[in-house]
């Protein structure tokens, strides 16, 4: 694929989440501008990442922090979200690019970045991770243990929490996703109301599940295969 095939296809696929979300969003009342589309661009090269950035599309996320360090450096200029486990040892080097951790799947993580925060003088803006499928898979904080974390939260000096991030279950009917969704949306509430902090953000949705999502309150969704599968 020459590289006005690459873009155009990227613009198309694009402006296909980006139609979807909208039509999700008519269907849930809500304004499309309160959703941020985050471009995972874990499987594609630097310069596939660096068309979408290019394209107008400046929320790109990686899980890797290693490969988010390779792509931020080709791709400046854009926020990038870190959507998975970030190991203690990689605070230093990743936080100074990322804009947003998806991904506190700890309290040994979430106490790791609030000294960083303090050392530095400004908070670190986090969204806790929850595993609310409950499937043994996956990581971050049980839904039971997010509750007791809530003095503390409010009390963390390094790191601002803004909101939850899930990831549901695999399936082939995006509906039975739903549950998962609303059990986030549910946690969030009962804890802002618990510490009195806005946590106003709401990460989940993926290409197979988003628009399930976006209907139950996702503010920010992470698309990986719906850009790019195919390219590389
Ligand atoms: C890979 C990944 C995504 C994107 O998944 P797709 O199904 O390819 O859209 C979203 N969130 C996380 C945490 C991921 O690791």
């Amino acid at each position: 694929m020459d590289d006005s095939e690459l873009r155009s296809v990227l613009a198309e696929r694009i402006a296909g989440a980006r139609a979807r979300i909208a039509e999700a969003c008519r269907r849930a009342n809500r304004d499309p501008a309160g959703v941020t589309l985050v471009a995972v661009s874990k499987t594609v090269t630097p310069k596939v990442a660096a068309v979408v950035a290019d394209l107008g599309l400046r929320d790109l996320g990686e899980s890797r922090p290693q490969e988010l360090w390779k792509k931020a450096e080709a791709v400046p200029g854009v926020n990038w979200h870190l959507i998975g486990h970030l190991q203690r040892n990689k605070i230093d080097r990743t936080i100074p690019l990322v804009a947003l951790v998806h991904s506190v799947d700890s309290e040994r993580v979430l106490d790791a970045l609030d000294a960083f925060g303090r050392k530095r003088g400004t908070a670190i803006p986090v969204l806790l991770e929850v595993n609310c499928s409950g499937e043994a898979s996956k990581g971050g904080f049980a839904p039971d243990a997010v509750h007791p974390l809530g003095d503390k939260l409010a009390a963390l000096a390094g790191v601002t929490v803004r909101g939850l991030m899930t990831m549901a279950a695999y399936s082939d009917d995006p509906q039975s996703a739903r549950p998962t969704f609303v059990a986030l949306r549910e946690l969030r509430d009962a804890l802002s109301t618990r510490t009195g902090l806005a946590l106003p953000e709401l990460s989940m949705g993926m290409s197979n599940d988003f628009e399930v999502a976006v209907e139950e309150g996702a503010t920010l969704v992470r698309i990986g295969t719906t850009l790019f599968e195919g390219l590389s």
